[in-house]
């Protein structure tokens, strides 16, 4: 093997990757890697056009006798994910990235490689080299700010592509197809407050924590506790048997973070403090023993605190936003029909925080079908309106609802087939993707996204494998020939 990059196979792909190493382009600062790609553009004399908010495309016309062929899209992001271990001493706006070749995987030392999406932009710009493949009209887009929030996809002007059909070669997988994603829009929930003058005993604060949290979306099936849930249910079933005046409740602080913290503080008449102490370990051990086989470093503790005793909630106020967040729905809410372990739709409640006058509450959901996330977030506002509480819905990024029968999913399971004498796994993902964005704004669009095999993407742990880079060329390749 080669002890520099550029001098691996395929020559040209690496040879732009070496060249993208020292180019900086994180998240929002991609200028000088679109200019890399424009110049290349240049070079090879096709057409290119750039929007305003940085994203590119280049034209390439087809190879001799394939004029009449659908164009196809080749896209990937320009921008990456900029993380360094602590120990390292590196800027990313103007140090290249030190890239070494260890075994059958490339590496950088101390941060990020940038291989997402770094090796699908180089298969691009290495098409857009190369003379010696057969292929259909191509449109290569270059998209920006994909790591942050998909703003450069939002953003491409709606007669940027001419294209159809689109490859997105932003997967991590090789031998794995990825044929849709969710879509997610958030609910906002806020809940007026009245509040009593002095509260009955002394001020205690339940605190729930040492959950695992996670991803909103790629780990929602997991099962985890939702602390906000846990301390929703111990102070709805408390409620029930003992006199007690919350003055605040906060858990949460992401929306696309499930909650890892939650607690309230309440006042609790001294006489009922021993028995309301036993009442929430009891019911913590029970939730304990529910989760444990997930939520093994859970604890939850209640402490009398110091300090200046505030005014508690009425005790109209207690029970609607007791009985809100108990109701309140979290985690999947439908499995998709045909394909085996998909989560199709879900919602985090993500967040609480009261203040002197209001509760606000957000919950998060996802779904790949644009009417099922509708009505999660009808079922989120149903449950806000009993207990008097306002819904504000913003609107949300659109999800990518797979289609099994996509004539080029069967063109690209028939490749994988004949170039590896392998069936290629076929997956959507529930968290968003541009594909999502991009289908909406191109109706029609038949899309994929397909790539090479990487690990620990978005840490100093990334890398690539070197070998599946070979392969994923060699398919990209067969591909391009059988949509000419
Ligand atoms: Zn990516």
């Amino acid at each position: 093997m080669p002890s520099n990059i550029a001098g691996l196979k395929p020559t040209l792909l690496w040879k732009h990757f070496e060249e993208i190493l020292k180019i900086p382009r994180c998240s929002g600062n991609e200028k000088a890697a679109g200019d890399y790609i424009i110049s290349v553009a240049k070079k090879n004399k096709l057409s290119w056009k750039r929007d305003k908010i940085g994203n590119v495309v280049v034209q390439k016309k087809a190879s001799a006798g394939h004029e009449k062929a659908g164009t196809v899209v080749l896209q990937g992001h320009l921008d990456m994910v900029c993380e360094k271990n602590s120990d390292v001493a590196h800027d990313f706006t103007k140090d290249p990235i030190k890239a070494e070749i260890k075994g059958n995987w490339i590496q950088a030392k101390g941060t990020t490689l940038g291989a997402d999406n770094g090796i699908g932009v180089c298969a691009s710009l290495a098409l857009m080299e190369d003379t010696s493949l057969v292929h259909p009209p191509l449109e290569f887009l270059f998209t920006v700010d994909e790591e942050t929030g998909l703003t450069g996809a939002r953003k491409i002007p709606k007669d940027f592509l001419k294209g159809r059909i689109m490859l997105n070669l932003d997967s991590e997988d090789e031998g794995e197809f990825t044929i849709g994603c969710a879509g997610g829009a958030d609910s906002i929930l806020t809940l007026p407050l009245t509040r009593k003058k002095t509260g009955n005993g002394d001020v205690y604060r339940l605190k729930i924590f040492g959950l695992r949290g996670g991803h909103s979306g790629i780990d929602i099936d997991q099962g985890r506790g939702n602390a906000i849930k846990f301390l929703a249910r111990m102070l709805w079933q408390a409620m029930h048997k003992y006199p007690f005046d919350v003055i605040s409740m906060e858990g949460g602080n992401l929306r696309n973070a499930i909650p890892r913290e939650a607690w309230a503080e309440l006042y609790v008449p001294a006489s009922k403090a021993r028995s309301l102490a036993s009442f929430f370990k009891r019911a913590f051990e029970k939730l304990s023993f529910e989760f444990k086989a997930v939520e093994n470093e859970a604890e939850n503790s209640f402490e009398k605190i110091k300090g200046k005793k505030k005014p508690p909630l009425s005790s109209k106020s207690q029970q609607d936003l007791i009985n809100l967040l108990f109701t309140l729905p979290h985690g999947v809410l439908s499995m998709h029909q045909e394909m085996k372990g998909l989560v199709e739709t879900s919602t985090n409640l993500a967040v609480v925080k009261t203040s002197s006058k209001r509760a606000k509450i957000i919950s998060s959901s996802r779904s790949s079908v644009a009417s099922a996330l509708e009505a999660a977030r009808n079922l989120i506002m149903a449950q806000a309106e009993v207990v008097g509480a306002k819904t504000s819905q913003p609107g949300g990024y659109p999800g990518w609802t797979p289609d099994l029968q996509s004539p080029l999913l069967q063109t690209l399971k028939d490749v994988h087939h004949k170039t590896f004498k392998k069936r290629p796994k076929v997956a959507a993902i529930h968290a968003g993707l541009e594909c999502g964005i991009i289908g909406e704004k191109f109706p029609g669009m038949d899309m994929i996204s397909f790539g090479p095999t990487m690990e620990h993407p978005h840490s100093p742990d990334e890398r690539v494998s070197i070998s599946s880079v070979a392969n994923f060329w060699k398919f990209l390749g067969a591909v391009l020939k059988a949509l000419s």
